[in-house]
């Protein structure tokens, strides 16, 4: 039984993240996807709370995929989920230098158990982040290309209960 672990701040989540989940859902039996706290991403839109709620039904129907959310770390939450490794997905070279030091961490942290795997979203959704999406609502653009129509629904709610 190959179990992974999908780390990430998902906020909010994006139809890149999708893609990777939906690729890691395909070549794993089973795909925990772990909404973390990262506390070098200070502008948060959602709390873990919401982020948990609002993932959990998007997978709902999902037999392979399970959400979690956790303020530990990613190997942590790797080894008490007894999973062989983490996925992370590669847009460009920055994320590619990010996670080389990433998964040396993780390796280290957990005696080499976790190990760190690397997909690639397909190319429409390639060049998509959460910061791009937080940055055309700011400037009150439609960011339907790049998120779920239920993600899309709990951004405009949120924001109608701030505006009350
Ligand atoms: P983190 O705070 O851990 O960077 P993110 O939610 O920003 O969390 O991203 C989680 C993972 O998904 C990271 O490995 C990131 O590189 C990857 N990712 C995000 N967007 C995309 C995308 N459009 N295509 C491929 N991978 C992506």
């Amino acid at each position: 039984m190959k179990r992974v672990l999908y780390p990430g701040s998902f906020d909010p989540i994006t139809k890149g993240h999708m893609n990777i989940i939906e690729e890691a859902s395909y070549l794993f039996d089973e795909v925990i996807v772990g909404i973390l706290e990262n506390s070098m991403k200070k502008n948060k839109m959602f709390t873990l709370e919401e982020r948990l709620e609002m993932i959990d039904e998007l997978y709902k129907n999902s037999n392979n995929i399970i959400v979690i959310s956790s303020t530990q770390s990613a190997v942590d939450v790797a080894l008490e989920y007894e999973c062989q490794a983490i996925v992370r997905g590669i847009r460009n070279i920055c994320d590619y230098d990010y996670e080389i030091t990433l998964q040396d961490i993780n390796r280290e942290l957990s005696n080499d158990k976790i190990k760190t795997v690397c997909l690639f979203a397909k190319k429409e959704y390639q060049h998509i982040s959460s910061t791009l999406v937080k940055e055309l609502l700011r400037l009150e653009k439609d960011p339907s290309n790049y998120i779920d129509p239920l993600i899309k629904e709990k951004i405009f709610l949120k924001r109608r209960k701030n505006n009350e």
